[in-house]
């Protein structure tokens, strides 16, 4: 992709949230501007810190995050919301100290911060500093967040389900919207959704990890509703892959076993970096995987099993069922594995990113969200690109990734896909769309 350098001598600080979902795509922010002749400065939590040594060209500020000295947060991969809650209270004073800092040694030309740390526009606001805010998920995703005080008020927050689409905010359903509230921390999530929502309308711009032609309808609303300048510059890992900040070590020990698999024959399984599930849904999906009779390539990350370390949840037989059509590991390098041609359809959690990258490499998605973003992007994943389908509780999974595999239908979410996958390249490619918005923003930093 081109990413042409204008020498400049401007400093930017970004301060990534310290979950992998939110770090690749900020380190790959970070790339782009570097190679657009920017000078870079990371400011990060010392909770979920990257790994510097793989980022020679960028200055590493690390600020403390409050998490180890408290004795009121339980902290689990399962209380995401409340400590992201916590630590846009216990980062206030550090990242303030940090900047003023910063700011005695040269001039910053503007912080760029996840949209999630919301207080970052007051303290930029207190140092006269422009904020660009950067979203890691979609605009159709800020749309239906921004909607959600109204639809609490209007009652789609109880707990009937209705699986028929919501006025004004089709194809998302109220199903979808109990799906984004999926845990026990409603209130504190509704808060953090208004913060950040009111905070990125403060800011001076905001970057999207997506691109104009996905989400044309999406962007001309947020044009108009949201009035501060939007960059949707993506998909960013088309400019620079996230291995280098990955925080776990991805194993590559299974790529000769995929090598040798038949083209679009293999069921990719991965569900992130945060999500939980029980030990009854890790057993179904293992039989789903088995019963299914497909090759599968498993991602089971340490700790995803509540009250297991790793495998010890498989059932008895599994491995013996499966023998060599199976492989499962703990942690893969995803987009490599997307590109792959063995693979034939991606089961995933439809997190942003791995849902941007299964379209970059035109393979049909199998939905299984669990929360925040997640339910919404799935739903546009099936309704309006109609590039994957959805498998709810109750479904046979066997059923569902044979659709996908064998299917008829299948082939056509896959040439759907690839027509997607011709977009994006197209947007990224000199003059596209996605190319000019990141020659815009380049500009309007220096205007700053
Ligand atoms: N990922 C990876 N290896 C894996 C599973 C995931 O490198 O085995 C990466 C994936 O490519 C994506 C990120 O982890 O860039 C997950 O982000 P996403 O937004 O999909 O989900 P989250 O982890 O935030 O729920």
């Amino acid at each position: 992709m081109s990413t042409e350098s204008r020498p400049n001598d401007r400093r930017l600080a970004l301060f990534p949230l310290p979950f992998q979902g939110h770090i690749n795509p900020m380190l790959q922010l970070a790339n782009i501007l570097h190679a657009k002749g920017f000078k870079i400065t990371i400011i990060h939590t010392v909770f979920n810190s990257p790994n510097q040594s793989n980022y020679p060209q960028f200055t590493f500020k690390s600020i403390s995050d409050g998490l180890s000295e408290s004795k009121n947060i339980n902290f689990n991969l399962d209380t995401t919301n409340p400590v992201v809650n916590f630590m846009n209270r216990s980062c206030i004073e550090p990242f303030k100290d940090c900047l003023l800092r910063l700011l005695k040694e040269e001039p910053i030309a503007c912080l760029i911060t996840d949209a999630l740390w919301h207080f970052t526009q007051s303290v930029a606001d207190s140092l006269n500093l422009p904020r660009i805010v950067l979203r890691t998920s979609s605009m159709s995703c800020i749309l239906v967040y921004a909607a959600i005080p109204i639809l609490n008020e209007n009652g789609y927050l109880k707990t009937t389900i209705q699986e028929d689409p919501i006025p004004d905010l089709a194809p998302i359903t109220n199903k979808d919207i109990l799906k984004v509230f999926n845990d026990e921390f409603k209130e504190g999530k509704l808060e953090l959704i208004s913060s950040m929502i009111k905070n990125t309308k403060a800011a001076s711009g905001i970057i999207w990890n997506t691109f104009k032609e996905l989400e044309e309808s999406a962007f001309s609303v947020i044009s108009q509703d949201f009035c501060v300048p939007n960059f949707p510059i993506g998909p960013f890992h088309k400019y620079f892959p996230a291995y280098s900040s990955s925080l776990l070590e991805q194993d590559r020990s299974f790529m000769s076993w995929l090598d040798q698999q038949p083209d679009r024959s293999v069921v990719y399984v991965s569900f992130g970096s945060i999500a939980q599930m029980d030990e009854v849904g890790f057993t179904d999906m293992a039989w789903g995987l088995a019963n299914s009779k497909q090759r599968f390539l498993w991602v089971v990350r340490p700790g995803s099993v509540s009250g297991s370390e790793w495998l010890e949840s498989l059932p008895e037989g599994f491995i013996e069922e499966v023998g060599e059509r199976g492989c499962i590991v703990k942690w893969a390098p995803q987009q490599e594995v997307l590109a792959h041609r063995a693979v034939g359809v991606f089961w995933t959690h439809n997190g942003w990113n791995s849902t941007l990258e299964s379209i970059c490499e035109g393979v049909p998605m199998i939905c299984s969200p669990y929360s925040y973003d997640q339910p919404i992007n799935a739903r546009y994943v099936t309704d309006v690109w109609r590039v994957g389908v959805m498998l709810d509780n109750g479904m046979e999974t066997a059923r569902v990734i044979k659709r996908v595999i064998e299917d008829k239908e299948g082939g056509e979410m896959r040439e759907r896909s690839k027509s997607l996958q011709e977009k994006v390249n197209l947007s990224l490619g000199k003059g596209g769309s996605a190319n000019q918005s990141l020659e815009n923003l380049v500009d309007y930093i220096l205007t700053l």
